[in-house]
């Protein structure tokens, strides 16, 4: 069984995730972090330039264990953020990124009986057959309101309207690339979550997986 979430950032993809592999008892794989890591690691090979083929060299060898190491905190720093999208245009890095997804989706980690991947091509290119697949967006300000209020609670001290500018230009970035753009894909289910709360997310996406 896999499970397809895509849409834009912060728009609660993560949060619906975790309660759909919680619910199930399958494995969850938030694959931004494997862009993140990979930016994290050039940003500081590079001492913060951008620098396609390092981050290609990286990827090349970059073991999903890698991800174990490092600190989780450090991957949603907003300059990582934007290095991340900024990597995930390289049709080459992506491809080397694919084939683990694929294989953790379609043999998930300690033997679970199904795995829910989240991004922004799950539904369209990496899992095109999921059974399930979920689109979800929102407001621009109220994601904006959530990722603050994130970072806020990791420690790090930001700006509402640099926030909001942050995720408005990777937004942008994200749909408009060539190579894996961010789309609804077909049969996927639309979730608008600017007015719900996660309870109801997960209770309309749930509803939909058992009356399937
Ligand atoms: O999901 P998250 O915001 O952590 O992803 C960071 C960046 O990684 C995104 O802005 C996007 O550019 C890239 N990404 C991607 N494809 C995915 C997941 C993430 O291109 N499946």
């Amino acid at each position: 069984m896999i499970i397809a979430i895509d849409g834009t950032s912060a728009s609660g993809k993560g949060t619906l995730a975790r309660r759909l592999a919680a619910h199930f008892d399958y494995a969850y794989l938030e694959t931004g972090m494997l862009y993140r890591a990979i930016a994290f690691l050039m940003l500081e090979e590079t001492e913060g330039e951008m620098d396609l083929s390092v981050a290609l060299e990286l990827a090349k060898t970059f073991a999903p264990e890698d991800l174990k190491v490092l600190e989780h905190n450090k991957l949603r720093l907003p300059r990582v953020s934007t290095a991340a999208s900024e990597i995930s245009t390289s049709p080459e890095i992506r491809e080397y990124l694919k084939k683990f997804q694929q294989k953790f989706a379609t043999r998930p980690p300690e033997k679970k009986a199904g795995a829910i991947l989240d991004g922004r091509d799950i539904g369209t290119v990496i899992c095109p057959n999921a059974p399930f697949k979920f689109f979800l967006i929102a407001d621009l300000d109220v994601r904006a309101q959530r990722r603050t209020q994130e970072l806020e609670e990791m420690g790090d001290l930001v700006k509402y309207g640099d926030v909001h500018d942050r995720l408005k230009s990777r937004d942008q970035l994200d749909s408009s690339r060539t190579e894996s753009p961010l789309l609804k894909a077909e049969g996927a289910i639309e979730i608008d979550t600017t007015h719900l709360t996660a309870d109801q997310v997960f209770e309309k996406a749930l509803q939909h997986i058992e009356k399937k």
